[in-house]
């Protein structure tokens, strides 16, 4: 569906309740009931960026970096094979420890258990998408975070808006499934730059696209109250985002699921098709503290799978047996 820049924002400024309802009708006719599973493993919170939001960041002393060995990494992959899931996300801070040489042999390694690979590792060269490429990755995931360039610079030192942007395009042209998305309710936004946020998606013609509410982390300059309403409207943006492109992936997210207890179940009736339970082995997890009091922190790989299992089938919704890709609609 076309949705203009002032339809948009009238959905926005919309209490959401015809918005949701029409975004589910919109999913089931076009992605069906099946749920796509998609295991994440955090292999690195070493990041050498400063991006101002994220517990990640380069000069957070507070937080224990950790690394995981190729062979952890690849172990973790095996048990998420033999858990069931068909895609594997492998997701990091920006770390340069893992070049080109060592992740295309960590996916080469991967690629023999037949699962589909999604790649969260930030800016790279094209060179090094391609390579991840040509060494069987499958999908990408890069947030745009805002497409409001003052925001961005403000809350990305040394970082560049256009790069990121020239990233999506660069994965979207070497054949990746590009996943891109944004973050809802920091300090000046508006929204109307949420408007240009779902524009966005649709010109990049995003395969996925997943939306955060923000959540503050307190070892971070944007430190400070939760604001619960970030919830509401990072809905309406997901579930507008499932108007304008009926047929692509969308995440409940964690950080949804986070902010609201039944967070990821609200999502996925209101256009959500997909949710990334956490592989990554508890004692690293906790260090993977991206914002606080993360959702499902303290379960295991099986215990989140049969947990999140168990509430997809309880809204008569079914777990996919598929990878999982687009099916673009004719
Ligand atoms: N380094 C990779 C990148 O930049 O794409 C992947 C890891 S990064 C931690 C994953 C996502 O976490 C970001 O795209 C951002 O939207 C989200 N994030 C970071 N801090 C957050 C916060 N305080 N609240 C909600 N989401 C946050």
């Amino acid at each position: 569906m076309d949705l203009t820049k002032k339809e948009i924002i009238e959905l926005l400024k919309s209490d959401g309740a015809s918005l949701f309802m029409e975004a589910d009708l919109v999913r089931k006719k076009y992605v069906k009931d099946e749920v796509h599973l998609r295991g994440l493993i955090e292999f690195s919170n070493v990041c050498k960026r400063n991006c101002a939001y994220c517990g990640l960041q380069n000069k957070n002393k507070n937080i224990k970096r950790y690394r995981l060995s190729e062979d952890e990494i690849i172990d973790h992959a095996k048990i998420g094979a033999s858990l069931g899931y068909k895609t594997v996300v492998l997701q990091s801070g920006e770390d340069d420890y893992f070049n080109q040489k060592r992740l295309c042999s960590i996916i080469e390694k991967i690629k023999e258990f037949d699962l589909a690979i999604t790649l969260s590792v930030g800016e790279r060269t094209k060179e090094d998408y391609r390579a991840f490429k040509m060494s069987g990755a499958d999908r990408f995931l890069l947030r745009i975070e805002t497409t409001d360039e003052n925001l961005y610079k403000s809350l990305h030192p040394n970082m560049d808006f256009n790069n990121r942007k020239k990233c999506l395009y660069n994965l979207k042209e070497l054949g990746y499934e590009t996943g891109t998305g944004s973050l809802v309710g920091l300090l000046n936004q508006t929204i109307e730059s949420f408007a240009d946020d779902i524009l966005f998606f649709k010109e990049l013609d995003a395969d996925m696209v997943g939306i955060g509410p923000f959540i503050p982390h307190p070892d971070t300059p944007l430190r400070g109250e939760l604001n619960k309403n970030n919830f509401d409207m990072a809905l309406k943006v997901m579930a507008i985002t499932r108007l304008v492109l009926p047929d692509i992936n969308i995440p409940a997210t964690t950080a949804m699921e986070t902010i609201n207890p039944n967070g990821r179940i609200i999502a996925l009736k209101s256009g959500a098709n997909v949710v990334m339970p956490n592989l990554t082995d508890i004692s690293y997890r906790k260090n993977y503290e991206i914002y606080p009091n993360k959702a499902c922190i303290n379960e295991d790989a099986i215990k989140c799978r049969k947990c999140i299992e168990g509430k997809i089938l309880s809204i008569n919704r079914t777990l996919s047996n598929s990878k999982g890709f687009r099916n673009r609609a004719k």
